[in-house]
């Protein structure tokens, strides 16, 4: 791979979470939307991070991003509240997760002003955070990006429908699981929700199925990306947006987004998200290497490799 990085902006929830799983829990542990994509995606391109955080949010999360390049110039530290705190826990089988509890904190005020030199960025990653703000972002850059991707949860399906179907009708990618795929259209069957889902207008959409994988729906196809088969899975927190991390951050090396290299794109998101899984936190995706990543990249390969064959 060459060294060449242009930039995504990623715009989402910077956050501190507690995590439990069935084998362990932690207290205090640095997410958010926004942190886990800068981290998967600082590995493929410049990322540029537009959030807010409370002066409660760990200095060791601010030297995290900075030491992977992360640009901070666009996340605000509001001394007058605390930061955005998420509360889940996992099933015993870690597919599936309750939220325990949901507090905005300084989100409630935040209102996103795009550093002059944030504004033409020609890759945008708008991740999950209240569908008003993602349309501020988008509605302040000077020029419209090559390629805007966006994420989103149940919560904004339920309490902000109408403003996330109106950013929603503005992007070109949507990255969204398999129950919020259903939940958005009142459909069960995932190639009905996929076609109503690009009916309100993204070219392109990856419904994201936890360890089952993730399938990108594009012109006429369907592409399948498996997830990576792994002996443990410590923490699941993150994965969608690690994925969306590894995927923007692939296109955003100027990879133009033909049916083909969405697939490319979808595999590095598989490969980001599989590191993260292994950890709490980010703490598996700190110290990767393009070298881990490739070599990881080529486990996929092999992982769905075969022959065609005639009878
Ligand atoms: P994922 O596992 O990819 O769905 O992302 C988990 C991250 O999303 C956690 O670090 C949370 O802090 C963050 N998160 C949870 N709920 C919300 C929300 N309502 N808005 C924005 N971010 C959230």
């Amino acid at each position: 791979m060459s060294d060449n990085k242009p930039s995504v902006l990623v715009v989402g929830s910077v956050a501190v979470d507690w995590v439990i799983t069935p084998r362990a829990e932690r207290e205090e542990s640095i997410g958010g939307a926004a942190t886990f994509f800068s981290m998967a995606a600082s590995y493929l391109s410049d990322v540029r991070l537009v959030g807010v955080v409370g002066d409660d949010f760990p200095k060791q999360g601010l030297a995290d991003l900075e030491s992977r390049g992360v640009s901070l110039d666009g996340l605000e530290v509001n001394s007058e509240g605390k930061t955005f705190r998420w509360k889940g826990k996992y099933h015993d089988n870690m597919n599936g997760r309750d939220t325990l509890d949901t507090q905005l904190g300084v989100f409630e005020a935040f209102d996103p002003k795009l550093p002059e030199h944030y504004q033409d960025t020609e890759y945008l990653f708008l991740a999950n955070i209240v569908p008003a703000l993602q349309l501020k972002v988008l509605e302040q850059m000077r020029t419209r990006p090559k390629l805007v991707g966006l994420d989103s949860m149940d919560l904004w399906i339920n309490i902000a429908r109408d403003d996330l179907v109106n950013v929603i009708s503005k992007v070109d990618v949507l990255t969204i699981n398999e129950e919020e795929a259903m939940l958005l259209t009142g459909e069960h069957n995932l190639v009905k929700a996929a076609k109503a889902i690009r009916g309100m207008g993204p070219d392109s959409l990856v419904i994201k199925r936890g360890e089952y994988g993730a399938l990108l729906f594009h012109d006429e196809e369907i592409f399948s990306a498996p997830a990576l088969p792994l002996a443990e899975v410590v923490d699941p927190t993150g994965a969608g947006d690690s994925f969306a991390g590894g995927f923007m951050g692939y296109l955003a090396r100027g990879v133009e987004p033909t049916g083909q290299n969405l697939r490319t794109a979808m595999i590095y998101g598989s490969v980001l998200a599989s590191f993260n899984v292994e950890g709490f936190s980010y703490d598996t995706m700190k110290d990767l290497s393009i070298e881990k990543i490739q070599a990881r990249f080529e486990q996929f390969s092999r992982l769905t490799d075969f022959s065609r064959a005639e009878l």
